[in-house]
């Protein structure tokens, strides 16, 4: 291991965030609800020179194991970023995050007069049209949208 890995401490149990972009770390924390109120140990390294990309954000979240659909959230925020899950120190999975093709119940369509937005029991499904940066398209209303416009919303879940 290098030096530059030992940046910030090591996790027993828990997620790294890796090579998200410099500058970026704070809007995945607030993005997936990463408060640091659970009292688990959250360390956060910003602008760490990279040999992938120039400058990286990593993010190391104890006792916290990213889910699918929280790996989706970040594939917006962050398409060039890996997950590591670490178990007893070791990291026992690695992913790379994927833009999927559209994001079923994630997001939320931010057109008021959107059918998944009316009491009709329809969830949102936005479709993405061009990645990094990426570019929505609601499967309904067909409103363009922005990464900046639904980062922070929640889809709602049905069935
Ligand atoms: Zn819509």
């Amino acid at each position: 291991m290098s030096e530059r890995d030992l940046l910030i401490r090591r996790i027993q149990n828990g997620t790294v965030l890796d090579h998200l972009k410099a500058g970026s770390s704070l809007h995945v924390l607030s993005a997936l609800d990463i408060s640091g109120e659970d009292g688990n140990q959250v360390s956060v390294a910003m602008n760490v020179p990279s040999k992938r990309i120039v400058k990286k954000d990593i993010i190391k979240v104890e006792n916290r194991f990213l889910r699918a659909e929280e790996t989706n959230r970040l594939a917006l925020m962050a398409p060039n970023a890996s997950v590591n899950i670490v178990r007893a120190y070791k990291v026992v999975e690695k992913r790379n995050v994927e833009v999927p093709s559209s994001f079923v119940n994630i997001f939320k369509c931010t057109n008021p007069t959107c059918i998944t937005n009316s009491n009709e029991p329809i969830g949102s499904e936005l479709k993405v049209i061009r990645s990094n940066p990426a570019v929505l398209q609601c499967r309904y209303c067909s409103r363009i949208l922005q990464v900046e416009e639904v980062v922070g919303t929640r889809g709602r879940i049905y069935g």
